[in-house]
Formats: structure tokens, C-alpha cells, sequence
């Protein structure tokens, strides 16, 4: 069956996503052509300039709408600028936020250390990281990699590059599913992990 421009068009696009195969895009592409029309004009609204509109924090680098120099949460006096959590993605920020349970700022790495791909610490935010703690006013940093082979190594990789600077550290406790992601565990799990991080 061949299959008019537009919706093949869709198709393959929505193909193009992670964890979207060509049956679950044909089914997505059909039920928007049937779904009222002000679902696919909110959809096209939110696409259209997606990337243009977001920018990254000056300070933690993670994502905050373009214009701003701080995020939300660097900019609220309301939260502890002496404790920093370092971890991988926004979308960890985004799974410590939803429980709540935690009042310091982030740093976020833009991903993890991984000698087999190639990726070293000037991949990373890292020396911003670093820069952070030199001028001094923290008290803490949380590690907060996921519990992986590249997140243990890029955590234990900062502990050696923050050491000197004398600051405490940190680790999320045990607890924490192996190989998982942070913003796949419950809230609870890393509302725990969290309260009984370890000093490492
Ligand atoms: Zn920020």
C-alpha cells in the first residue's frame, strides 16, 4: 500500500524517535489524521522552535528558556548555593526536583566519561565544575552520576579532580537499581538514596 506524502512523511519522522518503531509511528501518524485538528496544531506549536527557545543555565547548565542567563533554580535565593549535585542530564535534575525532598543547586555534566567512546573530561562540563568549587562557598558535593560502569567512573574521575579543594563529598546511597537511570527510579527510592548519601 502506498501511502500519501504527508502522513509517510510523519511516519518516518516520528520513526526517527527513540523507542518508536514503524508500527507505533503508522498508529501514531493515523490517530493525529483522525484526532481533532487543535492536537496537531499544539504539537507543530510546540515543535516549531523547540531548539531556539531553550538555552542552557551559565551556571549549572541545565536547560532554561532562551534569554535567561540563570535557571530557575540558580536564580531562587530560596535554595542552598553551598550544596551542588552533580549529575549527568537535565532530565536528572528533573527526577531530584519531582521528589522534592531536595533544597541545593546542580551542576549538570552533559553526560559521562567513557574512554571506550571516546568522551574525556573536555567533553564535559567538568571544568566548569571545578572552577565552581575553587572559588570557594561550597560545602558539599553530591555525586550523583547514575549507578552504571561510566557513572561510577566519571564519579570516582571528579572525586580525584575535587579532592585537593577540600570539599566534602558525597555519594547517593546504595539502593538505586545497577545500570539504571536516575530519572527512571521511584521517588521514594531516590528520595532515600539521597537523604542517606555517604561520604566518599
Ligand atoms: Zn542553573
Amino acid at each position: 500500500m502506498i501511502l500519501p506524502e504527508p502522513i509517510q512523511k510523519l511516519i518516518t519522522a516520528l520513526s526517527r524517535l527513540p523507542g518508536i518503531g514503524p508500527k507505533t509511528a503508522s498508529r501514531l501518524a493515523f490517530y493525529l489524521l483522525h484526532a481533532p485538528e487543535d492536537l496537531s496544531q499544539d504539537l507543530a506549536a510546540a515543535l516549531d522552535g523547540l531548539k531556539s527557545r531553550i538555552t542552557y543555565c551559565q551556571t549549572c547548565f541545565n536547560i532554561t528558556t532562551a534569554g535567561r542567563i540563570e535557571c530557575e533554580i540558580c536564580a531562587s535565593p530560596a535554595r542552598e548555593a553551598s550544596l551542588i549535585c552533580v549529575v549527568e542530564e537535565p532530565l536528572d535534575v528533573l527526577a531530584l526536583e519531582r521528589t522534592g525532598g531536595y533544597e541545593g543547586r546542580y551542576h549538570v555534566l552533559h553526560g559521562t566519561l567513557s574512554p571506550i567512546e571516546g568522551i574525556g573530561p573536555e567533553d564535559l562540563r567538568i571544568r566548569e565544575l571545578i572552577e565552581c568549587v575553587r572559588l570557594g562557598g561550597i560545602k558539599e558535593v553530591i555525586l550523583a552520576t547514575n549507578p552504571s560502569m561510566e557513572g561510577a567512573y566519571t564519579a570516582a574521575y571528579l572525586r580525584q579532580q575535587l579532592q585537593p579543594l577540600g570539599v566534602r563529598m558525597t555519594r547517593l546511597a546504595r539502593g538505586l537499581p545497577v545500570g539504571g537511570d536516575l530519572e527512571y527510579a521511584d521517588q521514594n527510592t531516590l528520595l532515600k538514596a539521597l537523604f542517606g548519601r555517604q561520604d566518599m
